[in-house]
């Protein structure tokens, strides 16, 4: 067979893939895109945009649940239709997946493979068994899958996995919900609003992202006065039967339990899709997880000709990061050996929940505590949220105790996606907490807790640094 040449192999013709394969080619080299799955990406197919869909049905039910403390009367009568409720998600999503399948499959056919990519050597890898194809460098944008946990197996029908759950024609009576991140929670919490009677299990504490223990300590307080969450629950087993899944658990005490579940979404995790690409026969030495050494600035697998980018790499598994390390990715591919270093945007994760929860820049978790001070503001009785209903929540801000530059944040509150958004380009423009305190704030509006959390840190710096405080001398005109 012949050996096929192109410039840069791109596997994975998801976002990053994608990205990276426009890069190569608006720089004026040749890709050659491989896709051994459905196209349209994860995003718009099974992730970000079917859950977001999903949530959207959700809050429109929990609105009308919760209108009566409004004064307004709903008709006692009305119902979650659970199959208009997916058939809109489905409709909506084929949408989305639509326009991404359209444009993958406008790239000239000559330089898209369909078929499972395998590498032979550092630059060249096979489809299928089909012929050898040689690049000059190789893009590795190959996702991530769902990791379900023993004695879980997800079988499409009574276990499920997140890509499974949008297939459903009907809403499921109830579900056991295996793993409290993001994507547990997001799908439960919905589920939780359109009916269905849902448990949460986590062997560990973990609640999203959050790793302040004063955030999680409220989120956990908050959510679990809707959501039955049983952290520390040691599954002891699971039976698959006719009526549904049988779990049998043991709890933070001691005391085992049993329950049945017509269903059973394992959300505990996304492992990278890097088993299977023989990454082994390119040279790279990998770690104890199969992942290869690599740089977030450049993408490149040490000093070989492979770049990898989106989830495939496991550093932030986002639609975000998964874009921008496919462009860094495509670029560098095509520049090998001259590589470049990029500057990565400010981290920022949101968890579509109802309270959201929020991680910004630095999460505390990685905080230095002798060169860090936090300031915070309660949602409980925050002027908006207590309007709006929504009054739950705690946000806290760090910043640097030399010059107060702010460092990051974790929340949880009533729509902290806009607070995040605010927050994230503060820290990435490296302002001081003096800085943003003098930027305008509205009335009444959820962005003054914001500005309290920044009081409040700009109190505690003044205490312990030589720092000037909010709109004083700073402030024009002052
Ligand atoms: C339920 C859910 C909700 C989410 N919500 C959000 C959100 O709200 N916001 C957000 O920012 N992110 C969200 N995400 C994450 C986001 O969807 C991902 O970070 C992003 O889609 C990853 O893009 P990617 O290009 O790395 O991978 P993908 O889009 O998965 O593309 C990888 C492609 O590689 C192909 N492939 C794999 N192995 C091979 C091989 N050997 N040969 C050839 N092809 C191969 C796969 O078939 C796949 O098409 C969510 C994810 C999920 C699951």
């Amino acid at each position: 067979m012949p050996t096929l040449h192109t410039d840069v192999i791109v596997i994975g013709a998801g976002t990053a893939g994608l990205n990276a394969r426009r890069e190569v080619e608006e720089a004026g080299g040749n890709a050659l895109l491989i896709e051994s799955g459905h196209y349209g990406t994860t995003c718009a197919r099974v992730g970000c945009m079917p859950s977001k869909l999903l949530i959207a049905a959700a809050e429109v039910a929990h609105v009308i649940a919760d209108a009566e403390r409004f004064g307004i009367q709903t008709a006692s009568n009305w119902s979650v239709h659970g199959k208009a409720v997916m058939e809109r998600v489905r409709r909506e999503r084929d949408r989305f997946t639509g326009f991404v399948v359209k444009a993958t499959e406008e790239i000239p056919e000559a330089q898209r493979l369909r078929g499972r990519a395998r590498f032979l050597g550092p630059s060249s890898v096979q489809v299928d068994g089909g012929p050898r194809i040689e690049g000059r460098a190789v893009v590795v944008a190959t996702g991530s899958s769902p990791w379900v946990p023993p004695p879980f197996k997800a079988d499409g029908r009574q276990v499920l996995v997140s890509d499974d759950l949008f297939e459903l024609e009907e809403l499921p009576q109830s579900m056991a919900v295996i793993g409290t991140g993001v994507v547990g929670l997001e799908l439960g919490q919905a589920l939780m609003r359109l009916g269905v009677r849902v448990s949460f299990f986590n062997p560990s504490q973990g609640l999203g992202p959050l790793t302040d223990p004063a955030v999680k300590r409220v989120a956990r307080e908050v959510l679990s006065a809707d959501l039955p969450l049983h952290h520390g629950a040691q599954v002891l087993g699971v039976e698959q039967g006719p009526a549904g899944v049988d779990i049998r658990w043991r709890d933070r005490t001691g005391t085992t339990h049993k329950d049945q579940f017509a269903t059973v979404l394992a959300a505990a995790g996304r492992q990278p899709n890097l088993a299977g690409l023989n990454l082994e026969r390119t040279g790279l030495v990998l770690d104890a997880n199969g992942r290869p050494p690599w740089d977030p600035r450049t993408t490149q697998c040490g000093d070989l000709p492979i770049f990898l980018a989106g989830d495939a790499s496991g550093h932030r598994p986002l639609l975000h990061e998964a874009s921008d390390e496919g462009r860094i990715a495509g670029l560098n591919a095509l520049r090998y050996p001259e590589v470049c270093a990029h500057v990565r945007r400010e981290s920022l994760t949101i968890v579509f929940t109802e309270p959201q929860m929020a991680v910004v820049g630095t999460r505390y978790a990685d905080l230095d505590p002798n060169e860090v001070e936090i300031g915070e503001v309660s949602y409980a009785d925050q002027g908006r949220a207590r309007v709006m209903g929504r009054n739950a929540g705690l946000v806290r801000i760090y910043a640097r105790r030399k010059r107060c530059t702010l460092l990051g944040a974790e929340m949880f509150g009533p729509r902290v996606e806009h607070l995040a958004h605010l927050l994230a380009w503060a820290v990435q423009q490296g302002l001081s907490v003096q800085q943003s305190l003098q930027m305008p704030f509205y009335h009444p509006v959820f962005e003054e807790g914001l500005r309290t959390a920044l009081r409040d840190l700009s109190n505690r710096l003044l205490i312990t640094s030589d720092c000037r405080a909010e709109d004083l001398a700073d402030a024009p005109g002052a």
